[in-house]
């Protein structure tokens, strides 16, 4: 087992000023490790050694291409660990193995595409207005803080680290609290891989206090923040008072719709897994289900029947589906949404309560849960759990969902499930959401931009143009006049 009790400051291995934490797994409430966290003056060493590194011609001057290959470098390196990486993922988080593994290898293939993408980024020769070329380049914006949160730890962590490093930025990552391991092991991958030292610093600690130092430092040039949308808000009024770029990736409260046409056994596996997955701690998490009412009491019976069949167990059993919450204290507040809903009025349909018998007792597990017969103003319609919870709502016609589906102040992902391509498309456009996936769901590609709208977000991750958000636009001009200009030229003499 890795020692995780030093953090990685400025490309050095050495003890947090902020003590130490325990990692614990929330499938048994055992200690998984203790590790290192940060203090606000190791923020500010992290800044000034981040200034050294990206200042060094070694690093200023390393052409695109020379920085692919570390970046291919890190890609195989993660590859190569990832069983060693989605075992500690799971202890860390409680996810099931096929996911963690799946995280891993999604972070590697971050750092490839990541890669390619840099190598084929071009500077562009612009149209110009005058006896001059102009040229709009691109240049690094210099440190770059990512905070990320803890429900893809890697994944999250590589979605910011590669473009921000392709870019040329040094980066201070600080990870969320429950999954700080994954990060501290991201970052021995990284510096074995050969990134020079000072590029990378991992800072694990408290937002309040780390997060908070990071995005106010005033040598922090962006902060490209993944978590929830009240934290989010809070960062941005920062950024604005220092007027500096954010990405953020926030909440969701994601509607899937079912048409009447619809493949059903698709839609039912959809849904599932676009909820269930990840026991439902998944931005983009398909958690207000609309099914038109002429099939709502059948569909509803036959997805109840397949919840109530899905694998409830530790994440390290091949077998299981659904896998614990990430910490007790995350599961007590999904069951406090449940219960208030019933409060509320809902009808609980299945779940609603932790699972019972030996292997649960000990672990933070709560049951898939579906209710129904709420009012769309609801709080369980508009809140989002960040758990294994769905809320199910029939439909008359197309304006009545789409006023219930957009009524939400997210805007991140939308379900949609029918046969007919020609409404697919129009219910598509019509929805507030950043992705819409038809007849899929949480299906992703690297190469395909990602982000929310209304308060899911701002800006785009993903893509070639995500290594763009971390650059700075320059434009040259570059005059061909063999003479002065004219308006300074002396008149000739009368
Ligand atoms: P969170 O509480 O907002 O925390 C996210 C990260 O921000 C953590 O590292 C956290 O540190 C840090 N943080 C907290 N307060 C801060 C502050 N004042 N200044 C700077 N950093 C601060 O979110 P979470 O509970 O970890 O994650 C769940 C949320 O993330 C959900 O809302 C989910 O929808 C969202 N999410 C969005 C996406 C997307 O792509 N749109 C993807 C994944 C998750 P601590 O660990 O100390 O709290």
């Amino acid at each position: 087992m890795m020692d995780f009790s030093e953090i990685f400051v400025g490309g050095q291995w050495r003890a947090g000023g902020g003590g130490q934490a325990d990692s614990i797994n929330p499938a048994d409430g055992s200690l998984v490790a203790r590790h290192g966290v940060a203090s606000v003056a190791d923020v500010a060493e992290a800044v000034e050694a981040g200034q050294r590194a990206v200042a060094d011609p070694e690093w200023r001057t390393m052409l695109p291409h020379v920085r692919a290959r570390l970046l291919h470098r890190i890609g195989d390196a993660i590859e190569a660990q990832a069983e060693h990486i989605a075992a500690l993922q799971t202890a860390d988080t409680g996810k099931t193995l096929t996911e963690t593994r799946a995280l891993a290898l999604s972070a590697a293939g971050t750092f490839r595409y990541t890669a390619a993408a840099l190598e084929t980024l071009d500077d562009a020769l612009t149209t110009p207005r005058g006896p001059y070329l102009t040229m709009s380049v691109h240049e690094p914006i210099g440190i770059v803080g990512a905070i990320t949160p803890w429900n893809s730890p890697i994944a999250s962590d590589a979605q910011k680290v590669a473009p921000a490093l392709a870019a040329g930025n040094a980066v201070l990552l600080k990870p969320a609290e429950w999954t700080s391991l994954v990060s501290l092991k991201f970052a021995r991958i990284v510096e074995e891989a050969g990134l020079p030292r000072g590029l990378l610093s991992v800072l694990p600690g408290p937002g309040a206090t780390v997060g908070d130092a990071i995005v106010r430092h005033p040598g922090v040039g962006k902060i490209s923040f993944t978590g929830g949308t009240v934290t989010g808000k809070r960062i941005a009024a920062i950024a604005g008072g220092k007027l500096m770029p954010v990405s953020l990736e926030l909440g969701g409260k994601s509607p899937t719709i079912v048409l009447p046409d619809a493949d059903i056994d698709h839609a039912i596996a959809g849904i599932l897994f676009g909820i269930f997955s990840s026991t439902g701690q998944s931005c983009i998490a398909g958690s207000r289900l609309f099914v038109h009412r002429s099939i709502y009491p059948d569909f509803m019976a036959r997805l109840v029947a397949a919840t109530q069949a899905l694998r409830v167990g530790r994440g390290t059993d091949g077998s299981t589906q659904v896998g614990p919450l990430v910490a007790f204290a995350h599961r007590d507040k999904v069951a406090a949404h449940v219960e208030a809903a019933k409060a509320a009025g809902a009808t609980l349909l299945c779940g609603g309560q932790a699972p019972q018998g030996e292997g649960y007792d000990k672990g933070a597990f709560y049951l898939p849960t579906i209710l129904a017969d709420v009012d769309h103003g609801a709080a369980i319609c508009q809140e989002e759990v960040f758990g294994p919870v769905l809320v199910a709502i029939a439909f008359d016609d197309e304006e009545h969902l789409i006023a219930q589906a957009n009524n939400s102040v997210y805007g991140l992902a939308c379900g949609i499930w029918t046969r007919d391509f020609a409404k697919a498309y129009a219910l598509a456009r019509r929805i507030a959401a950043g992705t819409v996936w038809i007849n899929t769901y949480k299906q992703f590609s690297i190469s395909t931009p990602f982000g929310g709208v209304r308060e899911s977000g701002l800006g785009r991750e993903k893509g070639r143009e995500g290594i763009r958000a971390y650059m700075q636009q320059k434009s040259l001009y570059w005059g061909l006049n063999d003479q002065p200009l004219p308006w300074a030229t002396p008149k000739t003499a009368l």
